[in-house]
């Protein structure tokens, strides 16, 4: 079927597809949802099915009424070049599992250094231990990746922008060079969704999310998503299958449910954060705000180019302070919480430090850095919040 065809033959845009696909009101009688199955076995109605495996539906790890659902909104999202889509019990383990079923012992990765930590963890830790070698890389590289290639290098994962310190990847050029190495592209989408980057139609041959964020969209679920293109679908659905990775129902409805509002949710983050973003570059308390989708930010020409809009998620620079400063800015916030993770409805924030970890590339803020979410809540609320945590901090400096 043509994914970017709803149920009729009428072309439907993005915003539409959420709405049509994934539900088929005759079959659920009536119902605009469909159900939430919980299962493991599917009965076979004769011995000669049951020979044969035969039916849409085998055995509950397999899938369900309900994750199959979920797999047609995400492949009507994602365009025609999506082939297949794999469910995990969380982002991580959608990551894990891409970068199992492209590599082998004796293969060696490449790996951007603004890379999601626990990715980089999987890295150095589980693969080496399988003989896989990763070598990571400087976000900015582009085209000039050619030179970090090994005759053994089988893939490149990629994370645009990362999702602390905001560097943007030349997706395309790197995609371009991996192809012509026989070498496959793994994207973390996470922070654009497929909505605001088509990241299979870019030359990434697996598209991930940390669907635990906007996708869910209101921090009450871990969950992963695997997109992959006709070239990696097979082993991506062989690895699945091996490993035995599956979601639980009720994660895998409230996944789909998210996505139902995702435009409109997404519209406001990108609308609201940007707004925050501008705000904050004129605070005399900021040396620089982390932001592509700013004029001003080193990456803004490639998001520009890839991409079509911007989530809730970037990081401030402070001007050099005392940690105690900041800790005073961190207590006094109400609306922004302190707490992992983001995409949900509500406002965040959280201290970062990429120094002690990267490998490629040396991180150099010159002064404190401070990760937000900018959550659903109104920004003049958000900034006067803000404000307070910077009478703070200000008090804390004059001593
Ligand atoms: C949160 C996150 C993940 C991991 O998702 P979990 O559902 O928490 O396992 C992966 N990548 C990025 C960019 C993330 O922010």
């Amino acid at each position: 079927m043509d994914s970017s065809r709803g149920p009729g033959s009428i072309p439907q845009q993005p915003e539409t597809r959420l709405v049509t696909s994934g539900r088929d009101t005759k079959a659920q009688r009536g119902f605009v949802n469909p159900p939430v199955v919980h299962g493991s076995t599917v009965l076979y109605p004769t011995a000669e099915d049951l020979h044969a495996h035969r039916g849409e539906f085998q055995y509950g790890r397999h899938g369900s009424p309900t994750t199959k659902a979920l797999q047609e909104m995400l492949m009507a999202l994602e365009g025609p070049e999506c082939a297949g889509v794999g469910i995990a019990p969380s982002g991580l383990a959608a990551i894990t599992t891409a970068l199992l079923s492209v590599l082998k012992a004796g293969d060696h990765l490449l790996v951007c250094d603004n890379v999601y930590r626990p990715s980089r963890n999987f890295c150095n830790g589980l693969l080496a231990r399988y003989g896989v070698e990763t070598t990571f890389f400087d976000p900015l590289i582009g085209a000039g990746i050619e030179r970090m290639f090994k005759p053994n290098t089988r893939a490149v994962l990629v994370e645009a922008p990362g999702s602390q310190s905001f560097e943007m990847t030349d997706i395309p050029a790197i995609a371009a060079v991996a192809h012509a190495r026989g070498a496959l592209v793994i994207d973390d989408n996470t922070w654009a969704t497929p909505l605001y980057h088509r990241s299979l139609e870019q030359g990434v041959d697996i598209s991930l999310q940390a669907a635990t964020k906007y996708i869910g969209g209101h921090s009450d679920i871990m969950f992963g998503t695997i997109s992959a293109n006709a070239k990696a679908w097979p082993s991506v659905l062989e690895t699945i299958r091996l490993l035995g990775v599956c979601a639980g129902p009720d994660d895998v409805f409230l996944a789909l449910r998210g996505m139902r509002t995702l435009a409109v949710r997404l519209a406001q983050h990108y609308r609201s954060g940007l707004e925050m973003a501008r705000w904050l570059e004129h605070r005399p308390e900021v040396a620089r705000v982390l932001h592509p989708a700013l004029e001003s930010d080193p990456g803004h020409a490639i998001w520009r180019r890839d991409f079509t809009g911007a989530s809730g998620l970037f990081s401030i620079v402070l001007k050099p302070a005392p940690q105690k400063a900041v800790d005073a800015l961190l207590d006094s916030v109400e609306l922004f919480g302190m707490g992992f993770s983001w995409g949900g409805f509500e406002s965040l924030v959280i201290p970062f430090d990429c120094s002690n970890y990267r490998t490629a590339t040396k991180w150099v803020p010159g002064g404190p850095t401070l990760r937000l979410h900018i959550g659903l809540e109104h920004v003049d609320d958000l900034k006067a919040d803000l404000e307070r945590g910077f009478a703070a901090f200000n008090a804390v400096l004059a001593g």
